[in-house]
């Protein structure tokens, strides 16, 4: 039973973000399976009501999932020692292993193929914004019309904006208007497991076939495609055929394929054959409307003047914007106060700026310097040398965006002249940070370290 569960929530901890899955599964268990009547443990009563009407349908998926008749779903609230039996630390790798390995040998035996989708995603509730139009429209011509204009489908950007969401929205509404529709979504990552076992099972020709009679391949992350050039080469073929037969094929990634060092360059280019769509961090309004409409959702009443708290100080991601609103959410009912009196009494700090305010302009610069390995008077000098010169724009583009400095300040900051050579730098780092994932990272590590 334990086990069970242990591969139920490593399923369900895909599909939430993971302040989600912390917030409402940790110390949860899974007390009693009797003739289908599942009893869930949880913390306490609070928990019993926003697991019943939130996760209720994820949990009895994973559950059948793993083999498990679900005929009822009930919450319990759990002793303490009860509770102790489960940790999130004990889902060890082997554990999800395991899971895949149960999903697979069920999944493999039935005729129907499993489409690997999550009915959660879907188009409805997939907020439209300036960050992600372009692709959205791409989607739905996608949707009236598969394996046309765009095929294959290529979404990019940094994670927890909307990739899996988005895909899988389409998959699931192809799904609708075609329940025989042959779809199947994958992460990369289980595309190469699943072959590989498929292989030493002797399987590999199965396997094969299984692709080849898709309607549709939706393959999820695929920057972590690997150098193996066997697995490569069979998903290079599944592609090829899919693509001569018109069947759709969608790949997301978090950034262009001719960014990731591990891909033949055949592959790479085929697949941005129809162009590659972007999804980008939303604007400020875009971040409102994704909040008010998630809390609408669960019916979770806030102020507009906490939303507007969160949308200006989360600047990551929606998946932390979510995060944070579950959070405060979470705190506003334990505590009994509306979110906005819990921002205002200081209650709650967004994790995702509060650290940002202690950091002085100097540390900043001192701090990129440092990584770049350059001495402070070398990056704020007048080189032109290209590494000095981008140290001296990452430096300006984040006091310009972690500081909110102005552009004379920064200019009087590293050593430039005016205040256009600072426009011109922040500009610039902007611009590289779309299409440069080995910038990106790097001052994500800075950010690291700054506020670490
Ligand atoms: P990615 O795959 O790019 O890492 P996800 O698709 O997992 O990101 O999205 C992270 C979370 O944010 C998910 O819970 C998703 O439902 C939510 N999300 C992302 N974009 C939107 C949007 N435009 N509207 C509503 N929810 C969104
Ligand atoms: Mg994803």
């Amino acid at each position: 039973m334990y086990n069970v569960w242990q591969n139920a929530l490593a399923e369900i901890e895909q599909q939430l973000s993971p302040a989600n899955f912390s917030t409402w599964f940790q110390d949860t268990s899974l007390i009693s399976t009797q003739n289908g009547e599942i009893v869930i443990g949880v913390k306490n009563t609070f928990y019993v009501k926003q697991l019943r009407s939130r996760y209720s349908s994820i949990i009895t998926t994973a559950l059948k999932n793993n083999n498990l008749e679900v005929k009822t779903l009930n919450f319990e609230v759990n002793t303490p020692t009860k509770s102790k039996a489960r940790s999130r630390e004990v889902t060890a790798p082997d554990e999800i292993k395991n899971r895949i390995k149960i999903l697979k040998t069920t999944k493999n035996n039935s005729t129907t193929i499993s489409t690997g989708l999550n009915s959660k995603y879907t188009l409805d509730n997939f907020i439209i914004g300036s960050n992600n139009d372009l692709a959205v429209s791409a989607a739905r011509n996608i949707i009236d019309s598969p394996g046309s204009r765009y095929n294959p489908f290529f979404l990019y950007g940094g994670p927890g904006l909307g990739k899996t969401h988005l895909v899988q929205a389409i998959g699931n509404e192809l799904l609708k208007r075609n329940p025989d529709y042959k779809i199947f979504y994958t992460p990369i990552s289980h595309f190469y497991s699943d072959f590989v076992d498929a292989v030493r099972a002797g399987k590999g020709k199965e396997f094969n076939l299984k692709f080849r009679k898709l309607d549709c391949l939706i393959i999820d992350d695929f920057q972590y495609i690997v150098n193996k050039e066997k697995s490569q080469e069979e998903f290079f073929n599944i592609f090829n055929d899919l693509y001569q037969l018109n069947k759709q094929i969608i790949v997301t990634s978090d950034r262009l394929p001719s960014q990731i060092k591990t891909v033949d360059e055949r592959l790479a280019s085929r697949l941005t054959w129809a162009g590659a769509f972007d999804l980008q961090l939303p604007k400020f309004e875009d971040k409102c409307a994704i909040l008010r409409a998630k809390a609408e959702q669960i019916d979770a009443e806030i102020e507009q003047e906490a939303i507007e708290y969160i949308a200006e100080n989360v600047n990551t991601n929606i998946r932390d914007l979510e995060g944070e609103l579950s959070a405060i959410l979470l705190m506003s009912e334990v505590r009994g106060l509306t979110p906005l009196e819990l921002i205002n009494k200081g209650a709650i700090s967004v994790s995702h700026t509060s650290k940002l305010r202690p950091v002085s302009s100097k540390q900043v610069v001192e701090r990129v310097a440092k990584y770049y390995q350059l001495s402070v008077k070398e990056m704020c000098g007048k080189s032109r040398v290209a590494h000095i010169k981008t140290a001296r724009q990452v430096a300006m583009f984040l006091l310009s965006k972690e500081l909110k400095l102005s552009t004379n300040k920064i200019a009087a900051e590293v050593g430039v002249k005016d205040h256009t050579t600072v426009m011109h730098g922040v500009k610039k780092i902007e611009s590289d940070l779309k299409l440069n994932f080995t910038l990106r990272d790097q001052i994500e590590e800075i950010k690291e370290k700054l506020y670490g």
